[in-house]
């Protein structure tokens, strides 16, 4: 399996940073085993999480994940259309993450590293044949531990129990078109799910259902996990969502098969580009409006109070800001920069817009502090609860991200908040890397040569960083899959995500 139009998006990544030293960086990456500073170097640069007090009575949690969803596009993050009325309310009565980084930029291994809190070169669920192995624990499984009941209603292919993701929920369901999916009632939830369709109808109607049906009959405390699809592409937001944002519209322009579409390129007409930004903005409206549903779904039900509210994303979108569309092509901040808010009554602050960078890795072991749970040691976030609870400031910390990419090698970032580093291992020559200066070059269009200020730093930050993968990498090669189901197959090609 390739994907398409990966090669010309990798190809077109800089080729300038040939400098001898770059070279030598490079190579001694690749062959960094022998010659590493072990893996501690990287312990060093992660705070411990910190101690949790007592709870009388453990918190609901409710994780939210919505695919696609760029930071940049809701309203409480800075955008110009009111795209996000709930979530701008959820912001408000709590904690906004305004730069959260994801682990890769797409939907599977981002959605392991959120359920371990491990990043993908570590969990190794990094392509479609891979599947989360049992021996990880996750944080429904963790929960579980706890004594909390736990449900997963998702939707889209990536998040289908045969690849791991089910481990840990008493009833972890799918949805499809619209239409209810059976039902995993199994410990293990890995029992049948569902069949897929195209993504040309929608889910959040559904998988909000499922929510309030949860709730109304819901015992504490529980887990409920909730996946909305309907902002991944295609963007075909229902009447009469479709105008809101471009009411004026009067071509004939559609975004069908978004991946295949040739009418969507970089250089299509401007008119047609910005209709499909307002594709893209009505799908944010329509799944936020079910959010909200779901939120006061919550009070209705007296929940509110003691419920941890957690809402992030996947990975992001691009637009051509790179040359490409979609995600799954690139590590640039449009299609790793993702919101996250927290929300609980009493407990975390409100109204609150914290600027130290956080990442994927940082949620589990959020979680698991907040309702004082222990952390497996396969976490490698830190919890951010003391910020949540206004007690103390972040230090920041790098942010790893990883990209598989077939026949074109491998792809990792390590972003902070003054830099962030590529590190391109190709399959079939040498490796590059290169430097982007986010405070001069914040849209990552300049690489840098070797002899700019941050270049031996950043070095020595994915050198420490690789070392902490290898060693934590023993003992947890990936799961191969043995098959993936035909149904969800057949979803991930009308998706693009498949070449075969
Ligand atoms: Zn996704």
């Amino acid at each position: 399996m390739t994907l398409p139009g990966s090669a010309q998006r990798i190809a077109s990544s800089p080729r300038t940073l040939t400098r001898k030293v770059w070279r030598s960086i490079a190579r001694d990456l690749r062959t960094r085993r022998g010659n590493l500073v072990r893996g501690c170097q990287w312990a060093l640069l992660v705070a411990i999480a910190s101690c949790t007090p007592p709870l009388d009575e453990p918190p609901n949690v409710l994780l939210i994940s919505i695919d696609s969803l760029r930071a940049d596009r809701l309203s409480c993050y800075g955008y110009s259309k009111t795209t996000s009325p709930q979530l701008d309310r959820l912001a408000r009565e709590g904690v906004l993450f305004e730069t959260a980084i994801a682990d890769s930029s797409w939907t599977l291994p981002t959605h392991v590293t959120l359920f371990t809190g491990a990043a993908s070169q570590v969990h190794g669920v990094d392509w479609e044949d891979r599947r989360l192995g049992d021996q990880w624990t996750t944080l429904a499984e963790a929960l579980s531990a706890e004594g909390y009941a736990t449900a997963g209603y998702w939707s889209g292919p990536f998040l289908h129990p045969a690849f791991g993701v089910g481990q840990g929920f008493d009833r972890y369901a799918g949805t499809s078109g619209g239409q209810e999916a059976p039902e995993s009632e199994s410990p293990d939830g890995r029992s049948e799910t569902t069949s897929f369709e195209h993504h040309d109808t929608v889910t959040s109607p559904e998988i909000t259902r499922q929510a309030l049906d949860y709730l109304a009959n819901a015992k504490a405390p529980f887990f409920l996990f909730l996946h909305y699809f309907d902002v991944h592409y295609d963007y075909i937001p229902p009447e009469p969502i479709w105008r809101k944002f471009d009411a004026n519209y009067e071509g004939d322009f559609v975004a069908e098969g978004f991946i295949f579409n040739e009418d969507i390129h970089a250089k299509m007409p401007r008119r047609e580009r910005r209709h499909l930004d307002a594709l893209y903005d009505g799908e944010i409206y329509y799944t936020d409006q079910f959010v909200g549903q779901v939120l006061e779904g919550l009070r209705e039900h007296g929940l509110e109070e003691n419920t941890l509210v957690v809402l992030t994303a996947d990975h992001g979108e691009e637009f051509f800001e790179h040359g490409g569309k979609g995600h799954r092509l690139t590590l640039y901040d449009e299609v790793l920069e993702v919101p996250l808010m927290f929300r609980m009554p009493g407990r975390v602050v409100t109204g609150k817009q914290i600027t130290t960078q956080v990442r994927h890795l940082d949620v589990m072991p959020t979680i698991l502090d907040f309702v004082g749970a222990p952390t497996p040691d396969t976490v490698q976030g830190r919890s951010l609860r003391p910020v949540l609870e206004g007690e103390a400031a972040l230090a920041p910390l790098p942010a790893p991200s990883f990209l598989k990419h077939g026949k074109m090698g491998t792809l990792t970032s390590l972003r902070t908040e003054t830099w962030k580093l590529f590190y391109w291992d190709r399959a079939e020559s040498e490796p590059l890397v290169f430097l982007h200066d986010l405070a001069s070059d914040p849209r990552e269009k300049r690489p840098l040569g070797a002899d700019t200020p941050h270049s031996a730093i950043a070095t020595q930050h994915l050198q420490a960083w690789q070392s902490e993968v290898d060693r934590r990498q023993q003992g947890f090669d990936a799961t191969p899959l043995d098959e993936i189901p035909e149904d969800v197959l057949e979803e991930l090609r009308e998706l693009g995500y498949l070449d075969d």
